[in-house]
């Protein structure tokens, strides 16, 4: 049942009312501010009269967990602890390390709870997530939506591309591209006994706390990206203050530090796209860099959203357009010049240096650069023995070592290399009439050579 544009109920039972608290299970949006999800929280909590419980889980059997993955979400934690005893909220965070540790906290901690609010993010693990919590639930469960600018439910079907979201998008923004006012809380939840493991975090003690996870170890955490809302906002300050003023041109650069490089921490949103957006909107910047980057925080974020939203077929070739099946029919038996397996392409070892660095970049760092990483999914569909193995390679390997995968944009990232939301192109082998980009060409247009000699610089 829909409440209003941001809050989907979904389920439909009576508040608990022997209740001590209202229950925030933050799974996505992982902060303070600008986080309508902790918002319409507190709201509930003060009608109810009730303090508010922040419950923040990190399993160690999802997807891809790795040293990486898990580093970054630690180093978001204490910040949160402490910000939210400030404001008379009880934050609680569960790092489950393995098989034996305790499992369902969360309906733990609903048996105390008034109602669950929870955050609407439509994909990946999260909605499976939703469905359950909702079904087992005996108490209301809130999901709201706090992923864009502009509410997901603004649009009722998938959008086509983004000439077809821009317009709707540029009416609306200007009415929900404003900072949300904090509400605080009437009851605190300071210090309030909870039936849940806890687990303190301090920057000293990750590393033991991670090398204790049953996780993927082989994927180191990353050096150059740190997590949490504090290191996003110094990235944010650097981007708009030294880098957003020459970004038009900048951003194509891979050899420059020319882009904002935020994306991984608006996945694990350590920073709301509207703290983004109205910093940039504010800044001194030329209105060219403005309008650039808010295209892509804005239009192409967004589109993505809206395609996880609502294609079930997201994460499959199924999500791609008529177009693309007819000239992939036409081209799967085409002769690939180079077949390359899974494990030569993750250990970055082909014919191709500019390829190949992209590809440390990512193994590396964490992150690849928007202008190299679109060439890299091209690539592999060039070099795989069909368009499935290439699809199932560029998920594996984009959501396993960079911290902004698991994401809409990469989904929606991945698919456009294989025309989604693209138009078709010229005619050519294994691409068919899919847009076609080829190292030599694409490496011309920035300095390639300093590109690969810093990702070796890098190891
Ligand atoms: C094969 C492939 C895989 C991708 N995988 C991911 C992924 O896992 N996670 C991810 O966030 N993005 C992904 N993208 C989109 C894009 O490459 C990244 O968002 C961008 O590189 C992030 O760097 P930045 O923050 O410096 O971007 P900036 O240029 O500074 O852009 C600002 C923000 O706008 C958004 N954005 C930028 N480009 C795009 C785009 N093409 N589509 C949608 N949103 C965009 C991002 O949130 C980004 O942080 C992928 C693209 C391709 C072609």
């Amino acid at each position: 049942m829909r409440i209003n544009e941001r809050v989907i109920q979904l389920n439909d039972r009576p508040t608990n009312a022997n209740a001590r608290y209202v229950l925030y299970w933050m799974q996505m949006y992982k902060r303070v501010d600008n986080n309508h999800a902790l918002i319409f929280a507190i709201r509930k909590a003060n009608e109810l009269k009730l303090p508010l419980v922040v419950y923040e889980g990190l399993k160690y059997n999802y997807p891809w967990a790795s040293d990486r993955l898990h580093t970054f979400i630690l180093e978001g934690v204490e910040e949160k602890r402490v910000e939210f005893e400030r404001l008379g909220i009880r934050y609680v965070f569960y790092l489950q390390q393995n098989a034996d540790s305790p499992k369902r906290t969360v309906a733990a901690l609903a048996k105390d709870a008034a109602l669950i609010v929870t955050d609407d993010y439509p994909c990946f693990i999260i909605p499976e997530h939703n469905r359950r919590v909702a079904e087992k639930a005996e108490m209301p469960v809130f999901a709201v939506d706090s992923n864009g600018v502009i509410p997901m439910a603004k649009f009722d079907k998938e959008e086509y591309a983004a000439y077809t979201i821009r317009p709707k998008i540029n009416k609306l923004l200007e009415r929900y591209l404003k900072p949300l006012p904090f509400e605080n809380v009437n009851v605190s939840g300071v210090g309030l006994d909870v039936d849940c493991p806890e687990t303190i975090v301090t920057s000293a003690t990750i590393s033991e706390l991670v090398a204790e996870c049953d996780i993927d170890h082989a994927v180191k955490p990353s050096r150059h990206y740190r997590g949490g809302t504090t290191a996003g906002r110094d990235r944010l300050n650097k981007f708009v203050n030294e880098i957003l003023p020459d970004y038009n041109t900048a951003r194509s650069k891979p050899d420059r530090d020319g882009s904002s490089r935020l994306s991984s921490y608006l996945h694990f949103g350590f920073l709301s796209p509207i703290e983004v957006a109205l910093a940039v909107r504010d800044s001194d910047a030329p209105q060219e860099s403005k309008d650039a980057y808010l295209e892509e925080l804005i239009v192409r974020r967004e589109l993505s959203f809206n395609m996880t939203r609502f294609n079930p077929n997201y994460d499959s070739l199924d999500a791609l357009p008529a177009w693309v099946h007819k000239t992939m029919r036409e081209h799967a038996d085409d002769e690939r010049q180079f077949n390359y397996s899974l494990e030569q392409l993750e250990a970055g070892k082909t014919h191709d240096e500019l390829w190949n660095a992209a590809q440390r970049e990512m193994v590396v760092t964490g992150e690849m650069h928007n202008y190299v990483r679109m060439l890299w999914g091209k690539n592999v569909i060039a070099w795989s023995p069909s368009y499935e193995v290439a699809f199932a390679t560029l998920v594996h390997l984009n959501n396993k070592y960079c911290l902004d995968g698991r994401d809409p944009n990469s989904y929606a990232g991945i698919l456009w290399c294989f025309g989604k939301h693209d138009r078709p192109w010229m005619e050519r082998p294994v691409f068919g009439t899919i847009r076609y980009m080829t190292s030599g060409s694409t490496g011309k247009k920035f300095d390639s050579k300093k590109y690969i000699a810093w990702t070796k610089s890098l190891v």
